[in-house]
């Protein structure tokens, strides 16, 4: 099954993108993970792209577009995937399309996790990185056991540059202007959902299973391993 997690930063997209990866098998692709990477490997994408992450505008859609469908290996496509971060704008959406057409292999579903603003920027000021590992931490959600270093590499915690409140808020402001568009695209095309994203993730994990039950996009029997796991929550700590 092929999916795109739609919503603003900070509504959990990538968390549950990760669980859907560890519990239904569905590859997990994050654009903004992958640009993050290329940046700090100093490639020439992440020289392209650097500008424009570090002020939290966003990568060109030619550029976006080209990048993310490169990615999307006959294998990943006969696995399933879920789109993190991507589409954001109308032109990514219809890019997305017509190149899954060409692998006869369109998507299943775009689904919206939406929260207030209020949450979002609650959520995204608390967010803390690790500057060694990149492992991801919460100061209320998802604290490290030693204050400001990193459990894993004991890296120093750090806010990421675009997490600061001014960056944010712009952000916010960038992408609500790019969402109405986006939404209206999906309704027209069908196979839009929405999902309450507010609450523990593990909570809007269940939300998101369900739906996935209703609508058939995928079986029970994949869906079944779906339950809260000790070991899964330690390693979300690498997600955001
Ligand atoms: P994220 O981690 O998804 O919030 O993405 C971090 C940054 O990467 C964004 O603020 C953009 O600069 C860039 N980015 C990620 N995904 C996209 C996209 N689909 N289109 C354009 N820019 C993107």
């Amino acid at each position: 099954m092929r999916f795109v997690f739609l919503g603003p930063p900070g509504t959990g997209k990538g968390s549950l993108a990760w669980l859907c990866e560890q519990r239904v098998g569905l590859k997990h692709i994050s654009t903004g993970e992958m640009f993050r990477q290329e940046i700090a490997r100093n490639t020439p994408l992440g020289r392209r792209v650097q500008r424009y992450v570090m002020n939290g505008r966003l990568v060109p859609n030619a550029l976006v577009v080209k990048v993310m469908v490169s990615r999307l290996t006959p294998d990943i496509l006969a696995k399933g995937f879920v789109l993190d971060g991507f589409p954001r704008t109308q032109g990514q959406a219809a890019g997305l399309d017509r190149a899954l057409a060409k692998y006869l292999a369109p998507l299943d579903a775009a689904v919206y996790i939406d929260s207030p603003e209020r949450l979002l920027v609650r959520r995204l000021t608390g967010r803390r990185v690790c500057s060694r590992c990149g492992a991801n931490y919460h100061l209320r959600t998802m604290r490290p056991k030693r204050p400001g270093r990193c459990d894993h590499c004991q890296g120093r915690l750090i806010i990421r540059k675009d997490d600061e409140v001014e960056t944010i808020k712009k952000r916010l402001a960038i992408d609500r202007k790019a969402a109405k568009p986006l939404l209206a695209y999906y309704r027209r095309r069908g196979g839009l959902a929405r999902v309450n994203g507010t609450g523990h993730i593990e909570t809007v994990f269940v939300r998101l299973m369900r739906l996935f039950r209703q609508r058939g996009w995928l079986t029970s029997s994949r869906t079944a391993n779906t339950a809260r796991r000790g070991n899964d929550r330690a390693q979300n700590r690498r997600r955001n």
